[in-house]
């Protein structure tokens, strides 16, 4: 089969004026950028306020592998087939990172047939909306600095400045710098460190935010480190929300694109689900959900944490529940969960799919817990045989659980044609409120613990020293009514990678928390997770090139 870049760049792309012609928008409502991509406008987000939503999909996954198990290409394949049965289908998808776009995945927009497009723009510059985030951050760091420089009015302790500078790579050199060396005119020395743009907490606010008002609001929040009598000092106190609003305010719309199928499509925000909370911004959620009759939304990495946080957090902010789940599965991925070697995978082995099996019913049972319908959907492989196709929808069955067969990434929309009749009975079902995995006034333990024993099905939590301190602090500061951030590695349900499967009798380490005011929620850091990722051995940035023509090879 052709690499998804050949596919992209045989797309019939409609003109973005087509595209929003058919969501019956005018043209106040949106502002092209080139001939395929457009912002919308705030108008349009006021005209749409009164207007009843449509069906809100999310799609989730099993524990992946380090090459991703389809989610972004089953969300635009199931949109794709909603549209070929006559719905009105609009998708929403997170921005990519050129951190994981240039390290290991090589792009982000889908793949084979099910695919957003024109990809090489989505997957590297698009409209600029990560790097007016990643200028934001910076420039706040730069506004800290100098403040410190120029007497330090707020006296702010620069050894507890908790607030970091962001760069979009992954570049591991930078997790810990000093700034400020070369003496008086340089500045005052201290030490800083770089996560990764789509950590940052500017890009939680931008996805959390409901309107410009908001997003200024939970700038000013934020908490950018402490006194020298450890009080917290705020963005307000400094003075600069105004300033960070202004360089993001045309970042804060969404943008508008579509499949190549022509079914509209959303992208806006993209912070990680290992060490963010993983989801699209909430506006497009609700602009996409206000346009169609069904949004198909995604949330990063598996069930345990894009969808534990959109289900937690950003259903909390903006006040909706889906109507349906889709957890995808891939016969590999469960073979790899099996015990199987990467080496091997291409080889039938149903015993050992079967005993991966076990991870993907974790995930089953924790969108039970929320009390949402799902439907499991298999993203076929070409190494799939017929016996591990058959094996795991005989497995699912015996479950009791809806299962699809998707060759979306083959076949394009109508690859997914029976899951989008099992997705609409399923949302079509009536089912009991969304149950969220603790209350906000539980304690800050309390929530850590349930979503650890609940979500990953841990034995317990153990807090480091260092955390139970922090959490001491937070709540003496009245920060313990918020939701909570896991960061945790994706591959396994526990906080160890190599924990394959359905580990059991493991505990979950809290080793770091801090506030993210301004976003809404206080992050927990598991295990050795890092908000700065490093580059592979062979990063997919060596696969690209561009000719002298244009042509631009190695996005996947
Ligand atoms: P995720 O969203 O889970 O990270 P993606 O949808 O981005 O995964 O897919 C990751 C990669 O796997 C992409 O390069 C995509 O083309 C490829 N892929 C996805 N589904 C299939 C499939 N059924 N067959 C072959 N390749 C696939």
């Amino acid at each position: 089969m052709n690499k998804d870049i050949d596919i992209a760049f045989e797309a019939q792309m409609k003109p973005i004026k087509d595209i929003a012609a058919g969501l019956n928008l005018s043209e106040e409502d949106w502002e092209p950028y080139g001939h395929y991509k457009a912002k919308l406008s705030d108008k349009l987000e006021q005209k749409l306020e009164g207007r009843s939503s449509g069906k809100i999909i999310l799609t989730t996954s099993i524990n992946p592998t380090p090459a991703g198990e389809g989610k972004s290409t089953v969300t635009v394949g199931l949109g794709q087939a909603l549209n070929k049965l006559n719905k009105k289908a609009v998708i929403a998808l997170r921005e990519p990172s050129l951190g994981p776009t240039m390290g290991l995945k090589g792009g982000a927009a889908g793949g084979g047939y099910s695919q957003v497009v024109p990809m090489e723009e989505i997957n590297l510059h698009f409209t600029g909306d990560i790097h007016a985030i990643t200028s934001a951050n910076n420039a706040l760091s730069a506004f800290i600095d100098n403040h410190i420089h120029q007497g330090n009015e707020l006296n702010i302790d620069p050894r507890r400045i908790s607030w970091k500078r962001v760069v979009d790579l992954n570049d591991r050199a930078l997790r810990e710098v000093v700034v400020g060396l070369g003496g008086p005119v340089k500045g005052v020395p201290r030490e800083d460190g770089f996560m990764i743009s789509v950590a940052s907490e500017i890009m939680a606010v931008l996805c959390l935010a409901s309107d410009l008002q908001d997003l200024k609001e939970r700038l000013a929040r934020m908490v950018i480190g402490y006194t020298y009598d450890r009080k917290p000092v705020t963005v307000q106190e400094l003075g600069y929300e105004g300033a960070l609003t202004l360089l993001l305010k045309d970042a804060a719309k969404p943008n508008l694109v579509q499949t190549l199928e022509n079914t509209p499509a959303i992208i806006h925000g993209g912070p990680f689900a290992n060490i963010a909370h993983g989801c699209n911004s909430v506006k497009a959620t609700k602009m996409a959900a206000k346009l169609g009759d069904y949004v198909v939304t995604e949330a990063g990495f598996g069930a345990d944490l894009g969808a534990e946080k959109f289900l937690d957090i950003k259903t909390r902010a903006g006040g909706f529940e889906p109507d349906a789940v889709v957890i995808v599965a891939t016969i590999r991925a469960l073979k790899m969960h099996g015990g199987v070697d990467k080496k091997e995978l291409q080889n039938e082995n149903t015993a050992a799919l079967m005993e991966g099996a076990a991870n993907l019913k974790k995930h089953m049972e924790t969108i039970e817990q929320f009390q949402v319908p799902y439907v499991i959907a298999i993203n076929e492989f070409p190494t799939d045989t017929k016996a591990e196709i058959d094996t795991l929808t005989a497995w699912c069955n015996q479950e009791g659980a809806p299962v699809s067969l998707v060759q979306v990434h083959e076949k394009g929309g109508s690859g997914g044609l029976d899951l989008a009749e099992k997705v609409i009975a399923a949302a079509d079902q009536k089912h009991q409120p969304l149950a969220y995995t603790y209350e906000l006034e539980d304690s800050i333990e309390q929530k850590i613990e349930k979503i650890a024993r609940r979500i990953y099905g841990a034995a317990g939590v153990e807090f480091s020293s260092k955390a139970e301190k922090q959490m001491r602090q937070m709540n003496n500061l009245g920060f313990n009514n918020l939701p909570i951030c896991m960061a945790k590695t994706q591959y396994s349900l526990s906080d160890d990678p190599s924990k394959l499967g359905r580990p059991e009798d493991f505990t979950i380490t809290v080793r770091d928390l801090y506030p993210s005011i301004g976003a809404g929620f206080l992050v927990a850091l598991t295990g050795d997770v890092m908000t700065m990722p490093g580059l592979p051995k062979n990063p997919a940035a060596l696969q690209m090139d561009v000719d002298a023509s244009g042509v631009v090879k190695g996005l996947f």
